[in-house]
């Protein structure tokens, strides 16, 4: 027990000092089979995850009703996306470094990567590895909802054996009655169902409609982006009222 606490206030000292906003550790042993499905042989055997969200900044944000305006999507690429992944993927890099050195296989899962194109999945759902941290729940849209950011929050994982003191204890949904993403996302790609442990995200989310409002928002602005569904939840929303 003390050398999985030293492990861990180590690597939450790294997190302080790259302002990250939102840190987990999930205990992984009940998904083996789930994360092998997705990733393959590169991610099997890993019993533990560590996640690390980082909040979006709400003057980027609140202004994605305007999306079409090139001065908007560039703000909102730039910062909401691009430089969001590179922060995570540069913290997951040295938090696996630190891992490494001292002695335990570690796995940096690459940030809003996919490698099956086909069906919109990555590697590892960073979703998935911040629910059963406790980060969050799953929404409508499908997001990870956090209880004070919403889903303004951009998440990446890492893969290990070290003996970090993981949890698996992922939040129940309380979209409850709200239909707010539902109704805004202009492609209608959110079928307004809550999330069940277990169910397909298919039957929830229509990834094809929202890949083709994209593509059509590219022919606007050279900037493709959406969004709708993260700025518009209540949860991200609450703290600006
Ligand atoms: S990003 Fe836009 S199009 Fe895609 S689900 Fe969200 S609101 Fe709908
Ligand atoms: S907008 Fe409402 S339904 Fe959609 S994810 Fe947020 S709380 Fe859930």
């Amino acid at each position: 027990m003390a050398a999985q606490s030293g492990i861990n206030e180590s690597i939450i000292q790294i997190f302080r000092n790259e302002f990250v906003d939102y840190f987990g550790f999930a205990d992984l042993y009940r998904y083996q089979a789930e994360l092998v499905k997705s990733g393959g042989k590169i991610v099997s055997g890993y019993p533990r995850g560590i996640s690390i969200g980082i909040a979006l900044p709400d003057v980027i944000v609140d202004f994605m009703p305007d999306r079409e305006d090139p001065n908007v999507a560039c703000e909102y690429k730039t910062h909401c996306y691009d430089i969001m992944n590179e922060r995570l993927n540069l913290i997951a890099s040295r938090v696996s470094s630190f891992l490494t050195q001292k002695g335990y296989r570690t796995l940096p899962i690459p940030a809003s990567e996919r490698t099956n194109e086909a069906e919109a999945i990555p590697t590892v759902s960073h979703k998935m590895i911040a629910h059963i941290a406790g980060l969050g729940w799953i929404g409508k849209n499908c997001l990870l909802i956090t209880p004070d950011h919403g889903p303004r929050v951009r998440f990446v994982s890492l893969l290990t054996d070290a003996p970090v003191n993981g949890t698996d204890n992922p939040i129940e949904q309380r979209c409850h009655e709200c239909d707010a993403c539902v109704n805004i996302c202009p492609s209608k790609a959110i079928k307004g169902i809550n999330y069940e442990t277990g169910s397909a995200r298919e039957d929830r989310f229509e990834h094809l409609k929202c890949q083709a409002y994209f593509e059509s928002m590219s022919e606007k602005t050279k900037w493709d982006v959406c969004g709708m569904c993260l700025t518009i939840c209540p949860y991200g929303k609450k703290r600006n009222e």
